[in-house]
């Protein structure tokens, strides 16, 4: 195999696996020579003579000394410069190049060549001997500290000490300054280290390579290694090309040039250039900065090179990546230099826009822009979040259960998130958990935190729903409600103390941050249309209110997956003949209740069936979890036992009576309509009434899915079924409208995937429920898995939390069993899924190659779902 693989610009000789051997740097400057543009000329030592040279623990072989020696004899004659010359000098920078960016590796090595005599030549030369000096310490102290490892605050102390000798300060004042300091640092060397930096130029670079390939070994690029699974015989490579003097003069310099206007996204050159040196210290910030822009808008004033050729040498990396273009470049007295170029990086905004526009341009197609895009990270788009580049201090991490960020006062009830917010206060509503009692705050605080509970508890849920930022689980924090206290390590917040919770990162910070609100623009959109000529599964939303309703639509959702009619009755009177349902002793008190209850709700109904007029609307069966909708707290019982004109005592008793130990599992679901068929009725009812209510008004009928959850036996869907048509055969009588409806199930529960076929016989639609699906598979409370989820994730047992994104060995097997059961006895039985998994990427992907209709997700993840839909149907 070669060891060396030269280039220049027109010519380079490549390897077949160009990064592999040639590492990053060396495979991107070969590229560049390749497609014409013009780099300095020289050559990259492959990983292979790495091997060879046994990574630097042997001396250098002969057959790569002597193939080094060919190769610096062909770069003499490409630049006419000689190595050791007596004349024009050839100078060398050489620089490691891995396949990917590691902590740990050799620093570059610049103006290899130099010695005690070039060094004056050179001085001769450019006319400017206090560069060429500069570049020879520069060069002695480089070598040193990597050949010798010296440590470089010695050479900082030599330097004062010489300056303090001789009178200057900052830089040595006269050559012969320059002399004794470059004497001083070899003596240095010579008397502490007993290392002499040699004087043979081909020395140089045969200790420099050496010393390089062993820094392979070094301590931080193992452990980077070791944490990115890399392996340690990927090995190095060594570029090695001819010196560009990018500090020598005003006509030089160096800058990073990109091939787009991030703000419009068009073609234009962007970046900035830095004119030539720093001045006698050789200071960053001493030097000119030129805005690209600007100099190709003015004919390129001020700039000492072409800026019509860099234009068009970045344009052409553009159209070789078919991406935005990052490039590094020089300026050496004139002479323009491409040193390395990317893939240019970019904000999730910045991403949309650039593949729109690429796609435009004829860069790209719609495929490729789609999946080009993070889907997650449209996230970023639809809400608030923090400004990163500001200074904050994160004082605790929960779990990211309602993306966005907020900023607020703390509040610890929800009665006080609502006195203050009617004094135009913002607030972030702190609690343990919530409750249905907790909805008034939620509504109107700017986020939630709470210190237990997971992504599908309570308020994760209801957050996500209302689109309201929340943090769950944050288990660090402690929270002293009697004190009214929020313990946070050492820190301690008070009520009105400010804070900020990030729902995406679930961070929590001390103190308020900068907020961004980007806009949908018309690029978002244009993105969102690719994807929907692109996807093959529709998208719903989870939705009970009209304003989730009308976001959901505007989100471009494709009619709602699930209502959840219990999430109807958190609020206000709601909350209280619901509980007065539930509290209720018999049959006909429960039936009193649901008499309050059903115009509310055929109101909700035909006001979601507007909204989504034409569109499929799913609406569940109550599916109360019983213990979010008990008063708990003492003064809660005591108003629902004044509002029921009983005493507090039986209420409490009541509640008690129907306290679960394990809630979740308990008397909820379709077990709830069998117990109390009325309630089964009396919701049917409201949704029949309203089809042909809103079939009347808006004057297109109205196609009701009612669906039923927690079924795990046929039978159990038999008998909620019976009592569905019943209602629809009344209603249809004293109404005298034909209403066309569907009754169909969740999947939920194992046993019910598992009978799918059976199931399937009398349900008109499936949608699996994989929030229960995953808490009853995996033996986890939704609730409360938090605490021990994160450290399986951090522990590595598992990658992601199975509520975020689905298990697809354990829940998705199931499914597909499912699935194919279901199909089996019905071909096209529609098939969706409404847990909070149908708006995540990773599970889209799987629910498409499962064979599902539909996703349904909380309205701000309709387009994350759209996009991660179009993807998985590429
Ligand atoms: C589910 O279990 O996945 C589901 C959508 O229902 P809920 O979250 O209301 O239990
Ligand atoms: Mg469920």
């Amino acid at each position: 195999p070669q060891r060396i693989f030269p280039f220049q610009k027109g010519h380079a000789e490549r390897p077949a696996d160009p990064v592999e051997s040639l590492g990053l740097k060396g495979a991107d400057l070969s590229l560049l020579a390749s497609l014409n543009l013009p780099v300095p000329p020289g050559f990259t030592i492959s990983t292979y003579a790495w091997r060879e040279a046994k990574g630097g623990r042997e001396d250098m072989p002969v057959g790569l000394r002597s193939d080094l020696r060919d190769q610096i004899a062909a770069l003499e004659t490409v630049t006419g410069r000689r190595f050791d010359g007596d004349r024009r000098p050839l100078l060398l920078a050489v620089r490691a190049s891995a396949k990917t960016a590691m902590p740990g590796l050799a620093e570059s090595v610049l103006d290899i060549g130099l010695n005690g005599r070039t060094v004056e030549i050179l001085a001769g030369e450019l006319d400017d001997a206090t560069f060429a000096f500069r570049s020879y310490r520069r060069l002695i102290e480089s070598y040193a500290q990597l050949v010798f490892d010296a440590d470089p605050t010695d050479f900082e102390e030599i330097a004062d000490e010489e300056a303090e000798e001789k009178g200057w300060s900052g830089e040595p004042a006269t050559i012969d300054d320059w002399r004794a300091l470059v004497a001083r640092v070899n003596a240095y060397l010579a008397d502490e280290l007993g290392a002499v930096v040699p004087q043979t130029p081909f020395e140089q670079l045969v200790e420099v390579v050496g010393a390089m390939f062993k820094s392979w070994r070094s301590a931080p690029a193992q452990a980077h290694r070791a944490l990115h699974g890399i392996p340690e015989n990927t090995g190095l490579a060594v570029m090695v090309h001819s010196m560009i003097f990018n500090e020598r003069n005003a006509q030089s310099g160096r800058g990073r040039a990109v091939s787009r206007d991030m703000k419009t996204g068009r073609p234009l050159l962007s970046g900035e250039f830095l004119l030539g040196s720093g001045g006698r210290d050789g200071r960053e910030d001493a030097r000119e900065k030129i805005d690209l822009t600007v100099a190709l808008k003015n004919g390129g004033e001020g700039f000492p090179a072409d800026i019509e050729q860099l234009d068009d040498h970045v344009r052409a990396v553009e159209s070789y990546l078919g991406d935005l273009a990052e490039v590094e470049f020089m300026v050496g007295d004139g002479q323009l230099f491409l040193l390395q170029s990317r893939v240019g990086r970019r904000s999730a905004g910045e991403a949309v826009r650039l593949a729109v526009e690429f796609v435009r341009d004829g860069l790209i197609d719609e495929a490729e822009a789609l999946l080009r895009i993070d889907a997650t990270s449209l996230d970023q788009l639809l809400h608030p979040s923090i400004r990163r580049d500001e200074h904050f201090t994160v004082i605790a991490k929960g779990m990211p259960a309602s993306p966005g960020a907020a900023t607020g006062e703390i509040v610890f009830t929800s009665d006080r998130a609502q006195a203050a917010a009617s004094e135009g206060r913002k607030v972030i509503l702190v609690r343990h958990e919530t409750y249905p009692e907790d909805i008034h705050g939620m509504h109107v605080c700017e986020g939630v935190l709470t210190i237990r509970g997971g992504t599908t508890s309570h308020a994760a849920v209801v957050a996500r729903g209302i689109g309201k930022p929340c943090v769950t689980g944050a288990g660090m924090l402690r929270l002293n409600a009697q004190t009214g206290e929020l313990h946070a390590g050492r820190t301690v917040l008070k009520e009105g103390d400010a804070i900020t919770i990030d729902g995406a990162s679930g961070e929590v910070i001390d103190g308020p941050v900068t907020l961004v609100r980007p806009l949908l623009d018309g690029d978002f959109a244009t993105l969102m249309e690719f994807a929907d000529r692109a996807r093959r599964m529709k998208v719903r939303t989870n939705a009970e209110t009209p304003a989730e309703a009308r976001a959901a639509r505007d989100f471009g959702a494709e009619g709602i997956g699930l209502t959840r009619t219990e999430h109807m009755f958190f609020e206000g009177d709601r909350v209280r003949a619901m509980r007065e349902m539930i509290l209720a002793s018999d049959e006909k008190g429960r039936r009193a209740a649901l008499e309050k209850l059903l115009p509310m709700q055929r109101a909700d109904f035909v006001e979601l069936f507007e909204i989504m007029a034409g569109l499929p609307v799913t609406i569940r069966l109550l599916d109360p979890p019983l213990h979010e909708f008990l008063p708990q707290a003492d003064h809660d019982i005591e108003e629902t036992a004044q509002f029921l004109g009983i005493d507090a005592a039986s209420v409490r008793q009541r509640v008690e009576a129907l306290e679960e130990f394990n809630p979740m599992l308990g008397h909820r679901g379709c077990r709830l309509a069998i117990s109390y068929p009325e309630i089964a009725e009396v919701q049917s009812r409201a949704i029949f009434e309203a089809a042909v209510e809103a079939g009347r008004k808006t004057g297109a009928a109205v196609t009701p899915e009612i669906m039923v959850p927690l079924v795990s036996l046929r039978r159990e869907l038999d008998f909620v079924k019976a009592r569905i048509d019943a209602v629809a055969t009344e209603v249809m009588k004293e109404t005298g409208t034909k209403i066309d409806y569907r009754v169909g199930t969740m999947i939920e529960l194992p046993r019910a995937a598992v009978r799918a076929d059976t199931i399937a016989e009398v349900a008109d639609f499936f949608s699996f429920g994989t929030n229960d699906l995953t808490q009853t598979v995996f033996g986890i409370s939704r609730d409360d898995a938090g605490t021990f989820l994160s450290t399986y994730v951090r522990e590595g047992i598992i990658e992601r939390d199975p509520f975020q994104s689905v298990d697809v060995e354990g829940v998705g097997e199931l499914i597909q069993i499912a699935v194919e059961k279901a199909r089996r006895t019905k071909p096209h039985i529609e098939l969706g899924v409404c847990g909070e998994q149908g708006g995540d990427p990773a599970s889209i992907a799987f629910f498409a190659e499962a064979g599902l209709d539909y996703v349904s997700c909380s309205p701000f993840r309709v387009p994350i779902a759209r996009l991660a839909a179009a993807q998985a149907a590429i």
